[in-house]
């Protein structure tokens, strides 16, 4: 059964599609965003919430420019969702801390934040604390963190909060969302645009599409003609009981959420298409909140969870238009949290071709091509 064609259908209705969708619709265009099932790896439902900057970009100055962009951009877009779906995303952006016990890895971020402060000018400030003077102005800090990284600018959301608001503003701007609409072909149309077969037997067209299936975009790219692959890279996070005080710091590893619980987290695995959390890493990560905060070890872990990144292969945004089917786009990057109002606006226009459209050329997936070929 064909269920009518739509100007734009986004594929993937997790934080990057809905935020897409939002930008879109703002413009004028009739969106329809197809969404999968809970069955799927949704990195949108499991993540740290950070809205963050320092250390982004250090190796590739058009990701650190983008960053700085979204992080200053947060503000404005909290207060519009906010107004729109009535619910407050707790954004706070106190600025931020990167906590080291390994004095080698402390030297070597500290270096990677001097290349990003080279990319970003005036743009960014950082500054590098060794441990006792950390000690001196946070005595709650433990003797074994060797050092720690500080930038104003760097802050956090409360992500399920994000996701419920994009959705509902989403809705009241007139988008359609369909859930369980599990995407499995996708191809040009004799006449124009696009027909996609769903898993439920349904079948429907639209005149362009956007694919932002997360860790589900890899089939669908392939039929289009993309060449991005993405991979999935696990994060384990825990969470503790609330707590009625407010922790003296934010960092990118341990953070207090507004509810007061201290969520915990900032592995990184490579463990294939495998959600499950690990009673090693979790204890690693309990052992690193103490380390670095040993007021932590008297409070109650009440949840673990793992996750899925969704990763390119460089780690950076793909931002891609095909060059065999015009009017199809190809979505996909990690930190999806902290790039949502730059994909709401400016990626938004670019997709919708507007004449302020910027130059995303630098996050065209042509760099995987060449590189390939290298
Ligand atoms: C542990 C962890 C911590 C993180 N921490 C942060 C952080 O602190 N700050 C930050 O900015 N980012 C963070 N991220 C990254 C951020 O969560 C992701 O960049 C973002 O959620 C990616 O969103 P997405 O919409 O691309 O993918 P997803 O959230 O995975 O959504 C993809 C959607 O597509 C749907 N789908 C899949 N296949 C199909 C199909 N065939 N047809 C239709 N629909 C389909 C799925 O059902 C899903 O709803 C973290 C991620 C993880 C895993």
């Amino acid at each position: 059964m064909t269920t009518g064609t739509s100007e734009i259908t986004i594929i993937g209705g997790g934080v990057v599609g809905l935020s897409i969708a939002l930008g879109l619709l703002q413009a004028g265009r009739r969106v329809t965003v197809l969404d999968g099932s809970d069955e799927d790896f949704r990195a949108s439902q499991g993540n740290f919430g950070l809205v963050w900057l320092q250390g982004k970009g250090s190796d590739f100055a058009p990701y650190a420019e983008w960053t700085r962009d979204a992080v200053a951009a947060w503000p404005g877009f909290a207060a519009m969702l906010g107004e729109y779906s009535c619910s407050d995303l707790a954004l706070d952006q106190p600025g931020g801390f990167e906590f080291f016990t390994d004095p080698a890895e402390f030297e070597d971020f500290a270096a990677a934040l001097k290349r990003q402060q080279t990319h970003l000018g005036n743009g960014f400030s950082h500054e590098v604390i060794h441990g006792d003077d950390l000690r001196r102005s946070h005595p709650e800090i433990g003797p074994d963190v060797a050092g720690a990284t500080f930038s104003a600018l760097d802050g956090h959301v409360n992500p399920l909060r994000l996701l419920r608001a994009l959705r509902s503003t989403v809705l009241q701007l007139g988008g359609q969302i369909r859930s369980d609409a599990q995407v499995t072909a996708i191809a040009p149309a004799p006449g124009g645009g696009f027909k996609m077969s769903l898993r439920n037997g349904g079948q429907c067209g639209t005149e362009r599409v956007v694919l932002t299936a997360g860790l589900g975009n890899t089939p669908l790219a392939a039929q289009l003609g993309f060449v991005t692959r993405v991979r999935p890279q696990r994060g384990e996070l825990l969470i503790t009981e609330k707590l009625a005080d407010r922790l003296p710091f934010l960092s990118s590893t341990i953070r207090q959420v507004d509810e007061g619980g201290v969520q915990i987290g900032g592995t990184k695995a490579e463990a294939g298409p495998d959600d499950s959390e690990t009673l090693d890493v979790v204890a690693g990560l309990a052992q690193h909140a103490v380390t670095v905060l040993p007021a932590l070890a008297d409070v109650r872990v009440v949840r673990a969870w793992g996750a899925l990144r969704v990763m390119s292969p460089d780690g950076y945004p793909v931002y891609a238009r095909s060059p065999r089917h015009p009017g199809a786009y190809l979505v996909t990057c990690h930190s999806g949290v902290t790039l949502a109002p730059l994909h709401a606006g400016v990626l938004a226009e670019w997709i919708d071709d507007t004449s302020n459209a910027p130059d995303l050329e630098a996050f065209d997936e042509n760099r995987f091509a060449i590189s390939d070929a290298a």
